[in-house]
Parts: structure tokens; C-alpha cells; sequence
């Protein structure tokens, strides 16, 4: 059996116990304001090599490092624009991963053999103890096994992982829900990579012009950033997306049918699921209710498209993705 521990406060010795196992080279998955992460030391190569055993995660998929502040963060690159600082003090702690040149320091591993770092100060106190507790950047990709539905709640963790972990801390649900946002500023222009919990709008707001690049929300465009596999966040049912108001869900085995704002009539045998017209909400809530309905045994799951609009970006980012068929 994977250990869990709850974690009451950030001085509780649940943490000091994390950090002595992540110290020596171990897993420790801990809860962040996004989503449940799977931490190691991140400049110990070997401790990075277990993550990818355990989530089997492909090695041409680089992890974030979650770090202190800025300083910490700054460290670690070896180009550290006047945008970063800016932008680590407007929404730091908090859900934006910025890539930049990596510093020499970064093992290969944690980069995935390409020149950059991606680095995050998460907001949560539990991860941020840990971090301090261990004095070192964690390395953290969502504590999942590869391509699956992220963890929102600890026990999703232990789950989805089960004996590849050598601890879980509990700080039961996550806030946001989504995983970061990523934003790109090693090249010319600032780039967002993945939509996330920080709006494009407030990072422009900032920066002047930010772009996005076409993976990030359009089907079919070729990975331009590493680790940005099409299908990515799959519940085991398989997930179809439909136009609004359809009630499209005809069709053997036991369906799930999710709206947003109205449900549409719909068979007795069919389950339907209504969600609010608020994409912060409805990001705080999918992943755990993917899993709920893994759990509860639907072989289908039939979702409307969530609205348009930039508020619901990263949920139609994220279902665009958990909708892609497994390749046969
Ligand atoms: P996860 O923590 O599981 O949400 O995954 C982290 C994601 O961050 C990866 O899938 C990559 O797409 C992205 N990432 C990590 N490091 C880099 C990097 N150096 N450059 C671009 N993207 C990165
Ligand atoms: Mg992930």
C-alpha cells in the first residue's frame, strides 16, 4: 500500500518527513493549487528518472520545476528577461509556468535534452513547506500515469499510481483544477504553450502582445512544443464531444451525457450531468468528475462543446485533448 498522509498545516511533520524522502533521491506526490503533483529533487538526475518510471512518461516530455520565488527561479536560467521579472511579481506565487534558457545547472533529464527550463512557484503553503523543507527546486508533473486524467484529489493519486510513489501528501481538493499555464519566453516573442488558470488577456495585459501557439487550442497542428501530445487527459471512457443542446448519446454500454447551462431532455437510461455557465468553476470541477465517472463504471461519456470565449480556453484545451481516440 502507497503511504498517505494528511497534512494540517504547513508545520505539520508530515512535510518533514516528505522532504527527508525527497532528500534522498524518492517520490512524494503533494497537492499544489493547480493539480496533485509528482515531486522529486530536481537536480538529482536519478530521482527525475523515477518520475518518468512511474508515470510512464515519455522522455521527450520535460518537467516543470517548481521553485521558492524568483530568485530561485533565476538561478536555474541563464537568460532571465526583464518580462520574467515582471511577470513573477504580478502572478507569482501562483498557476504560470515560465519556459526560459536553461542555466547548465538544470540536469538534462528535467529538460528533456532541449536548451530551456520551465519553472513555477506554486501558491499552495503544503508545496511551498516542501520546497523550503528540501532547499532545492522539485521537479513535479502532474501525479498521474502519462496521458491520463490529472489528480485533484490524493486519493486520485494513489490510483492512478499506486506503488510508484513512496508517499502521498493529502491537502485534500485542489483549487483550480487545471494545470498551469505555460507561457514561452525564450524565443522572440512571449508564447503561450498551454492555456491554463492565468488568462491570456491578464498576460497580455503585461507583456503587449502575447501569442499562442496553434496547438494550443486548434486540432491537428504538429507538436511544436515538446510534450504536448495530442490525446493527453483521458478519463478511460471514451469521451465524444457534441454541439450544445443536442442530447446526442445514442448507443450500447452505460452514458454519461454532460451539458453546460441547460440539459437538454434525454433518455431514462442515460445519465445527465449539468455543469454552470463558469469556466472557473467547470475547471475546478472536471478533471474530479471524469474520474467519478470512470469510477462509476461509464463506458461513454458524451460532453457538450463548452462554450467560446477566452475564459473557457484551458476546459476546451483540455477536452479537445481527452477527446483525441487512443492510436490503434
Ligand atoms: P505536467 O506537469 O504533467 O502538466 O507537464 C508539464 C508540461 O510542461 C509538459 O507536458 C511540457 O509540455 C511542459 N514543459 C516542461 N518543460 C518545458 C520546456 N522546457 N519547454 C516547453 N514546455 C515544457
Ligand atoms: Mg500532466
Amino acid at each position: 500500500m502507497t503511504r498517505l498522509l494528511s497534512v494540517h498545516s504547513v508545520d505539520d511533520p508530515a512535510i518533514l518527513e516528505a522532504a527527508a524522502i525527497l532528500t534522498a533521491g524518492g517520490l512524494v506526490a503533494f497537492p499544489t493549487e493547480t493539480v496533485y503533483g509528482l515531486g522529486a529533487d530536481g537536480l538529482n538526475p536519478a530521482a527525475v528518472a523515477r518520475i518518468y518510471a512511474a508515470k510512464g512518461r515519455p522522455a521527450t516530455n520535460p518537467v516543470i520545476l517548481h521553485v521558492d520565488g524568483p530568485a530561485s527561479a533565476r538561478a536555474l536560467t541563464s537568460r532571465w528577461p526583464a518580462e520574467a521579472t515582471a511577470l513573477a511579481e504580478r502572478f507569482w506565487p501562483g498557476s504560470l509556468t515560465l519556459v526560459l534558457p536553461a542555466s547548465e545547472q538544470v540536469p538534462a533529464i528535467v529538460r528533456a535534452n532541449g536548451p530551456t527550463v520551465a519553472l513555477r512557484c506554486p501558491a499552495h503553503p503544503v508545496a511551498q513547506a516542501l520546497i523550503k523543507a528540501v532547499g532545492r527546486p522539485l521537479a513535479a508533473p502532474s501525479a498521474n500515469r502519462s496521458q491520463h486524467l490529472s489528480p485533484t484529489l490524493a486519493e486520485h493519486v494513489a490510483s492512478s499510481l499506486g506503488e510508484g510513489v513512496d508517499l502521498i501528501l493529502d491537502g485534500g481538493p485542489t483549487a483550480a483544477g487545471l494545470e498551469s499555464t505555460i507561457l514561452d519566453l525564450s524565443g522572440a516573442r512571449p508564447r503561450i504553450l498551454r492555456p491554463g488558470p492565468v488568462a491570456p488577456a491578464d498576460l497580455a495585459a503585461l507583456l503587449g502582445v502575447v501569442d499562442l501557439w496553434e496547438g494550443a487550442v486548434k486540432p491537428g497542428a504538429t507538436q511544436a512544443a515538446p510534450g504536448m501530445a495530442e490525446r493527453h487527459y483521458a478519463p478511460r471512457a471514451r469521451l465524444e464531444l457534441v454541439a450544445p443542446g443536442s442530447g446526442q448519446a445514442a448507443g450500447p454500454g452505460p452514458i454519461a451525457y454532460v451539458a453546460f447551462g441547460h440539459l437538454p431532455p434525454l433518455p431514462d437510461s442515460i445519465r445527465g450531468i449539468l455543469l454552470p455557465l463558469d469556466a472557473e468553476a467547470v475547471g475546478t470541477r472536471l478533471f474530479a468528475l471524469l474520474h467519478e465517472l470512470d469510477d462509476a463504471g461509464f463506458e461513454r461519456v458524451v460532453m457538450e462543446r463548452p462554450p467560446e470565449g477566452e475564459a473557457w480556453m484551458a476546459v476546451r484545451d483540455r477536452l479537445r485533448r481527452a477527446s483525441v481516440k487512443e492510436p490503434v
